[in-house]
């Protein structure tokens, strides 16, 4: 799942000064289950913006509302008229959620009340952990299923950078080093000799790695089209 942080309230005070009437709008999606974005979330948010704002002496409005998904236009599209009544959306999705409401709802500023983190596994309660930098070409076959890229803090692609001390990462001791769980991982499972193999650079030209991807399912297009 995608995790996301809330901004400090100053900052997000400090986004929404400028406008008057705000619509705080939560996400029901990743961001709900990480408690960070979702109906309680946006309840908290607004109070502490109506306070603030009230000891600085302002008179902003602060309406709520939280919507299924703001990555779905068919979900965004139920907010469209509060969206038109107010000055600016404050949203508190991760950035896709955000960047997606802009697009949809062309007319209103949408604000960031997130800062979102990465994708991520809820490794025990309350505690996420990042797993999956979404590369968009997966090689986990090749490490044991433990990813360098997102788990290394260099995402080095070819073995440790040789500043691991006892299983541990030098740029920071309280993550394991990503590379020394490879290690111990293929060893387990008899396939160390494959290590030796080194991986080529990616290729950045075929779109399959950089800039903004995307995915088309035939199936669901199908279904798109036959209910039109
Ligand atoms: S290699 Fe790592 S970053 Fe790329 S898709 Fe696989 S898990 Fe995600
Ligand atoms: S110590 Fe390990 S995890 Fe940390 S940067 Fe070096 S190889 Fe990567």
């Amino acid at each position: 799942m995608i995790i996301a942080e809330r901004k400090p309230i100053d900052e997000i005070y400090a986004m929404i000064k400028p406008f008057n009437k705000i619509l705080v709008v939560g996400c029901g999606g990743c961001v709900t289950v990480c408690l960070t974005g979702g109906e309680r979330s946006v309840s908290v948010l607004a109070e502490q913006l109506r306070l603030k704002d009230n000891l600085e002496g302002g008179s902003r409005t602060f309406t709520e509302v939280t919507i299924t998904r703001q990555c779905d236009a068919e979900y965004v599209e139920t907010i469209r008229t509060q969206a038109a009544d107010a000055d600016a959306i404050l949203s508190m999705a991760c950035g896709v959620g955000v960047n997606y409401m802009t697009e949809i709802l062309d007319d209103a500023i949408t604000l960031p009340a997130m800062d979102t983190k990465a994708l991520a596994a809820n490794i025990r309660s309350g505690e996420w952990a990042e797993r999956c930098a979404a590369c968009g070409s997966c090689m986990l076959e090749e490490t044991g299923g433990i990813c360098p890229i997102a788990r290394c803090s260099k995402s080095l692609m070819n073995g440790p950078c040789g500043g691991t001390q006892d299983g541990k990462c030098e740029v920071n001791a309280d993550l394991d080093c990503a590379w020394a769980k490879i290690v111990v991982r293929m060893e387990k499972l008899g396939r160390l000799d494959e290590l030796t193999e080194l991986s080529p650079p990616r290729d950045w030209s075929t779109g399959r790695h950089g800039g903004p991807r995307g995915m088309i399912v035939e199936e669901a297009l199908m279904d798109d089209d036959a209910e039109e």
